[in-house]
């Protein structure tokens, strides 16, 4: 016997049997579709009849180069027989006949990307017994018009354009706008055109079903599909079921309609059913975008007793899920079919707001509701939006061109392309682009994803434009009034306005406007109530601690309000840089005498005292390490050619001097040129990251640390006499020896002990070493003995495992090593656990044996990032850390790690 390749909606228990009972091996079998059918059919809800081929079916077909399995036939034929004796229709039979549709259905929704055929069992003699069946010739004819335009474009590969020219003819020469408005005689020599088109539709019924099918199989495969696959992350091996089903039409006159509808908002989250639908209409009607749909909400109007009964189904799906659902419905003349159902698509504000809804509804637990946000998402909150002042600019300018459907939030600022091509060169060349179409289709998606985000003129709430952009977490209006837009004359126009392919326009996703010109944006806070709820509860599951990276009180500040339990690192040295600190800072660096050197310390000394403060007010409470500086000092001087250039230049103006004053001038400023040259030769090095720099600098320039010591310390007795509760933390970078580090710590405790006599006080700080090198990681407990704490700084820990430039390997071929796959991942964005993970690992072990409860954190980059979060969990880290705007992500990517356990 052949394996089953074919199992009727009503048989989904025995596919479930057939693999072992798992539901997502069902999804797997049946494809997403498939399975829903079959399980809304259990469940009793009205689904028309109808059958899945499986996955495994398009597989073989594959793999046999295009041909059925053996059995397949038969089990269509068999499976087709049930459904004939169910609904006493007839397939090919004139008198009674039976229309299937064919549609594709993959295990990962992947919207409108492989192909669908409908009013399949259509032929000349049967389209005559329908008409006068239904009492509606003109249903009749446009159900076939559309079997042979369908059939022609999808299965025999004939351009759609063909046919819409043909139909564009007979518009005009009867002067309508709309397809509805031809006549039967119209739509009969329509077909009769259709069908020179479509040169090979078959007559027979059986042979359309078969070719459809075997279209369906091939669409796997198609470009489009390949490219979402790609751009989704879906494995290509899967292949896609099909399902049959038994046609019900929308399009049978004033009581029918047809349209998709989600149970909840799927751009806010909202608690409400919402859609879009058309009355006397198909559903590719609804999905194309080419006509205005309708609002869901006014179906309760014009059939009140089949939208009472969607919502009640939309209700008992959702219960049965425990999920938000998407679902496509007809209603034929009064009575609800549901088509479809799956888990909607959403934006990430919609996604937070149904899992915290939906835990506190009790359908969920509060885990899952944990479990169900992408970390990812948690950035969508940190979405650019438009100022308000920006906005109110451009309305008061006029600059407002309209309002479109605003589905999909957060606003894009962008040069408008007309063509995906375009917007991806584009944005190879580093613009914003966005991207500007009548409408989208599946072969313009590489163009959305290159884009910031999407404009269209046609379209709805749930459009391929709406669906792709808000999986894509992109900003999109669609369905824009009034304009229109050329491709072809790269413009676009509203009223007498045109707009050309590269001007600048800006887009709010939250409220469908659209306007002319480049607008401002910002950063908005985290004040979503639901996010915030939702961050709590994971705040609950998590055990790694999250802290932030922060420089300056402003960013401290705001990382306490995005959730963070302290500071893990503040690199001091960032506060040299600023403007009126540098040239501080190149005279301690010049200084040829320790007592030159001094009194640029002293300078330098209450400005850094100052920021320590604001840091430990900003904390109070919590633990914050502030790092002793770190970097090769030649990075605080200008580089040495500029400077060449610069002595060149003074030697000539003292030539020029014409005064007394101007020479002197002259001359104070070639000295102070020319000592920064030797400083720049004296500190040259031809490896300054293995240079003097880190630890080593402490033990050379032992009065910087002094200095900084110093700054801490009075810093936090400054606090404390505020009133505030200081933990600090002096971390020293780079160390790779005990020796060297008790060296330096030494030194600390001294100057610390000092200030503390000095101001008659006694406060607990503690000293600790970032692990950066491998031999750090390696000797670690050794340097437990000094260390009270570790921090992981995997940015140099990568560099040093490794032994690529973090600086340089990106641009020169570390980009090269991902695409050819050399390397699966860059280590500077992911942890690598194999290496670097094993270093930490072993360090972590080693510091807690040589000192108990030693506290362990990790302050690289890669403490923001949500696969490298699980790492550090896995190795039993205390915390992360990671920069203010990531400390949201990084509370869920904890909790979500320790959920998995
Ligand atoms: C690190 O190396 O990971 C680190 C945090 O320090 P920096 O990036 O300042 O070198
Ligand atoms: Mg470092």
């Amino acid at each position: 016997m052949s394996e089953t390749w074919v199992y009727r909606f009503n048989q989904v228990a025995d596919a479930e049997k057939a693999v072992g009972g798992d539901w997502e091996e069902v999804r797997g079998l049946l494809g997403g579709k498939g399975a829903n059918l079959g399980e809304m059919s259990r469940l009793g809800v009205p689904v028309p009849p109808g059958f899945t081929i499986t996955t495994r079916a398009c597989n073989e077909y594959i793999a046999n180069g295009g041909k059925f399995p053996e059995g397949l036939s038969d089990q269509i034929t068999e499976a087709r027989h049930a459904i004939e004796t169910d609904t006493g229709k007839k397939f090919g039979d004139p008198n009674n006949p039976l229309l299937m549709s064919c549609r594709s259905g993959a295990k990962f929704s992947m919207p409108g990307m492989m192909d669908t055929v409908l009013n399949i069992g259509l032929n000349d003699d049967v389209v005559e017994g329908l008409a006068a069946l239904s009492g509606d010739p003109r249903f009749a004819y446009d159900s076939y018009r559309r079997l042979v335009q369908m059939f022609g474009s999808v299965v025999l590969g004939y351009k759609d354009e063909l046919f819409e020219q043909v139909l564009t003819e007979y518009r005009v020469k009867r002067g309508v706008t709309n397809d509805a408005e031809l006549s039967v005689d119209d739509l009969k020599e329509i077909v009769a055109r259709f069908r020179r088109i479509a040169k090979g539709f078959p007559d027979d019924p059986k042979e359309q079903l078969r070719l459809a099918v075997e279209a369906v199989f091939r669409s796997w495969n198609g470009k489009r599909a390949i490219d979402y696959r790609n751009a989704a992350g879906i494995a290509h091996d899967l292949g896609t079921a099909v399902n049959i089903q038994v046609m019900v039409f929308g399009n049978l006159g004033a009581d029918s309609a047809t349209g998709v509808a989600m149970s909840r908002d799927g751009a806010t989250g909202e608690p409400h059913i919402e859609g879009d639908y058309l009355m006397n209409a198909q559903g590719e009607d609804v999905v194309a975008g080419t006509r205005a749909t309708n609002d869901l909400p006014e179906l309760g109007n014009e059939l009140p007793k089949a939208f009472d009964e969607l919502k009640d189904i939309s209700n008992k799906l959702e219960q049965h899920y425990r999920d938000m659902q998407d679902m496509e419905f007809t209603v034929e003349q009064g009575r609800l079919w549901l088509l479809q159902t799956r888990d909607g698509k959403r934006t990430a504000q919609a996604a937070v707001r149904i899992a915290v809804d939906m835990a506190e509804e009790g359908l969920i637990t509060r885990q899952e509701a944990v479990r169900r946000v992408a970390p990812e998402q948690v950035d969508f909150f940190l979405h650019p939006q438009l100022t308000g002042d920006s906005r109110q600019d451009a309305v008061a300018q006029g600059r407002l061109l309209g309002t479109g459907l605003n589905v999909s939030p957060g606003a894009a600022v962008g040069v408008v392309a007309f063509d995906p091509d375009l917007a991806e060169r584009w944005r190879e060349e580093g613009k914003d682009v966005l991207l500007v179409r009548p409408e989208t289709k599946p072969d313009d998606v590489h163009g959305m994803i290159a884009a910031e985000g999407i404009l269209t003129s046609r379209g709805g709430r749930t459009s391929h434009a709406a669906l792709v952009a808000r999986q894509f977490g992109k900003p999109a209006v669609v369905g824009m009034d009034g304009l229109e837009i050329e491709p072809d004359n790269h413009v676009m126009r509203v009223g007498i306005l045109e707009i050309s392919e590269g001007d600048w326009v800006s887009i709010d996703g939250n409220t469908g406007e659209v306007f002319h010109g480049k607008l401002d944006t910002f950063v908005p806070d985290l004040s979503d109530p639901s996010l915030v709820k939702l961050l709590g509860w994971a705040d609950e599951f998590r055990d790694l601690g999250v802290r932030a990276n922060a420089d300056y009180p402003v960013d401290a500040k705001r990382a306490r309000d995005y959730g963070a339990e302290g500071i893990g690192l503040c690199r001091t040295e960032h506060m040299f840089f600023e403007e009126e600190r540098l040239p501080i800072v190149q005279a301690m660096i010049m200084a040829s005498r320790p007592s030159e050197r001094r009194d640029a310390l002293d300078e330098l000394l209450p400005l850094q005292r100052a920021d320590f403060l604001g840091l430990f007010e900003a904390m109070d409470g919590l633990p914050v390490i502030i790092r002793l500086m770190d970097p090769p000092l030649h990075e605080f001087l200008p580089a040495w050619e500029k400077l060449v250039d610069e002595v060149a230049d003074r030697k000539i103006r003292l030539r020029a001097a014409d005064s007394l004053e101007a020479l002197n001038e002259s001359l104070s400023e070639l000295e102070h040129a020319e000592k920064l040259v030797h400083a720049v030769e004296r500190l040259r090095e031809s490896n300054p990251m293995l240079g003097l720099r880190g630890v080593r600098l402490s033990v050379i320039y032992p009065e910087i640390t002094r200095m900084q010591v110093r700054a801490i310390i009075e810093a936090a007795c400054d606090a404390v006499d505020n009133g505030v509760t200081v933990k600090p933390e002096i971390m020293i970078p780079l160390s790779v020896d005990a020796g060297e580090l008790a060296w330096v710590a030494d030194i600390l405790r001294e100057e610390a002990a000092q200030v503390l006599a000095e101001r008659g006080r006694d406060l607990d700080y503690r000293i600790g070493t970032m692990i950066e090198t491998p031999r750090a990681a390696i000797t670690a407990g050794a340097l437990a003995e000094t260390a009270e704490f570790f921090s992981f700084g995997t940015n140099d820990l990568t560099q040093t495992t490794f032994a690529i430039s973090r600086d340089d390997a990106e641009a020169s071929f570390l980009t090269n090593y991902i695409s050819l796959g050399v390397l699966a991942e860059n280590p500077f964005a992911t942890l690598d656990d194999a290496g670097v993970g094993t270093l930490i690992k072993m360090a972590v072990n080693a510091g807690r044996s040589a000192r108990e409860g030693i506290e362990v954190g990790i302050c690289g980059e890669h403490g923001g990032e949500p696969k490298s979060i699980a790492l550090c969990h896995s190795y039993g880290l205390d915390y992360v850390s990671c920069s203010p705007f990531r400390v949201p992500v990084a509370r869920l990517a904890a909790a979500h790690a320790a959920l998995a356990d």
